[in-house]
């Protein structure tokens, strides 16, 4: 008996439902999505049914800019699954959009000593390993890195 490779183990991958498929087709070309009221002007993530602040709102979808700044970030060394064994370490960033909703993503092309609160970010989905289309953030042309440190 072999034991089966890590890279062989299903991805473990997000449900693509009614609700977020808009979302989703906006990631394979390119673009991330965000709900807005038309109501009361709110923006939300992830998406949800109805406007938080009421049921009764309407929902539409605006495209993101893509301008987000860092909120905090950790680096994954030990495999929550056997699907991502292969990919340690990597970094999941909790960035807040300009639009303002909070949103957890990958992040890339930064070292962990550049990581300060605050650091101008660009969220774009983005191909991965698993073959899914992911919004990645990566640090914005010309960001300086001003800001705090992250705590360790
Ligand atoms: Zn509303």
């Amino acid at each position: 008996v072999t034991e089966p490779r890590a890279t062989s183990e299903p991805r473990v991958v997000p449900e693509e439902t009614p609700l977020t498929a808009p979302y989703w087709a906006a990631a394979r070309r390119g673009t991330v999505l965000l709900q807005r009221c038309t109501d009361c002007g709110l923006v939300w993530h992830p998406p949800a049914p109805t406007c938080p602040a009421g049921p009764a709102h309407r929902v539409e979808w605006v495209e993101a800019s893509g301008r987000a700044s860092l909120v905090g970030a950790t680096s994954v060394r030990h495999a929550v699954h056997a699907a991502v064994a292969d990919r340690l370490p990597y970094l999941v960033a909790l960035v807040e959009l300009e639009e303002g909703p909070l949103f957890v993503c990958s992040l890339a092309d930064v070292d962990e000593e550049q990581l300060v609160r605050g650091l101008p970010l660009t969220l774009a989905p983005g191909p991965t390993p698993g073959g899914l289309v992911l919004p990645v953030a990566r640090p914005a042309a010309g960001a300086d890195a001003a800001g705090p440190a992250l705590p360790a």
